[in-house]
């Protein structure tokens, strides 16, 4: 018996030398070890032995057994990584490929567009300063000659956020303070956000950004401020787009105008973006009222200044031909990514 014993070990591992896959190997294990085996058959023989001889026949018959589970477990482990390294090759990893370079963001275009009026008139010989978003009432209007009774102070149009504040609605702000705090000559602008209590649509946002310009000194006059803003018109937009004055109101400038610019679009011929009058409105312009640079403290015998108001957002719209402002707050990149 312990020959044939042996000689079942060799074939075993003959035939696990030769096998051909995964279910060949099954086979054979049970083919050799299996309940129906040769090798098993023994293991029932051993009942029939004498009781002195059985362990030691037990012990060999195991001993066959594990030699070939011993052999099937290499041929296993082999299998799993030579099934291992054809799953790499059918994947077809090029590890010298150049990796996905990482996607790169870019300014929104209105702080573009806010840089670039920012360095506009800086060139002019301005500089920059800006408040807070968070102002008092006597900043936002009475400081601007805005009688009580003005409806731009209506809650309908002003966040109040209660104890005297507000949501500034202008950054005209920016220049009372400039002019509590600093003596002509005063050659500023005030960039910044806005607010105004207006229900969103193509084109109002409750939120929106203003550049405001103010000018103080001795001999400034009203040519000065065509000028000044005719240099900007022509160096944002294009020395062929021209601008014009319509009078207008407003309290804290007089006299008051409010500012258009011929339509980027169709050049001053007609078109939708300009409801085919050829004009777009940009803001508003006058020479500071008299009234507020006194109760500021300026001595308006002495000095006199000018002041406009223009729209970044409108600006922003006009220049990427934006047709509707309330891309410009809703994140989507789809809409950011085009401004490159
Ligand atoms: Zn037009």
């Amino acid at each position: 018996m312990k020959k044939r014993l042996d000689e079942i070990v060799e074939e075993a591992i003959t035939a696990l030398n030769t096998f051909e896959d995964h279910h060949d190997l099954m086979n054979l294990k049970s083919r050799f070890v299996g309940k129906k085996s040769e090798l098993m058959g023994f293991m029932k023989k051993l009942g029939s032995l004498p009781k002195e001889e059985r362990p030691i026949f037990g012990q060999t018959i195991n001993n066959a057994k594990n030699k070939i589970l011993d052999k099937f477990n290499e041929i296993e482990e082999k299998l799993k990584n030579l099934e291992y390294e054809k799953k790499i090759a059918s994947n077809k990893v090029d590890f010298s490929m150049p990796g996905r370079p990482p996607l790169r963001g870019n300014l929104h275009p209105l702080t573009q567009i806010w840089r670039e009026i920012e360095d506009i008139f800086i060139s002019m010989g301005f500089e920059v300063a800006e408040g807070f978003d968070i102002e008092d009432e006597f900043h936002n209007f009475d400081a601007l000659n805005t009688p009580k009774d003005h409806p731009s102070r209506n809650l309908a149009d002003t966040f109040y956020i209660g104890n005297d504040r507000l949501l500034r609605t202008q950054t005209s702000t920016v220049q009372i303070r400039v002019m509590e705090n600093f003596e002509p000559p005063i050659k500023i602008i005030s960039p910044g956000r806005c607010y105004r209590n207006d229900k969103p649509d193509a084109s109002h946002s409750p939120a929106f950004h203003q550049v405001e310009a103010l000018v103080v000194g001795e001999g400034v006059t009203f040519a000065d401020l065509r000028d000044t803003l005719n240099g900007f018109v022509v160096k944002m937009f294009g020395s062929k787009i021209r601008s014009r004055f319509r009078p207008h109101f407003f309290p804290f400038t007089e006299p008051s105008a409010e500012i258009d610019i011929a339509c980027v679009n169709c050049g001053g011929k007609g078109c939708n973006v300009c409801k085919h009058s050829g004009w777009l409105e940009m803001g508003g312009a006058g020479m500071v009222d008299p009234n507020v640079l006194d109760n500021l403290g300026i001595d308006s015998e002495k000095y006199t200044g000018f002041a406009f108001g223009l729209g970044i957002d409108r600006i922003t719209m006009l220049k990427y031909n934006i047709p509707d402002i309330r891309l410009l707050f809703e994140n989507d990149l789809r809409f950011l990514k085009q401004f490159k």
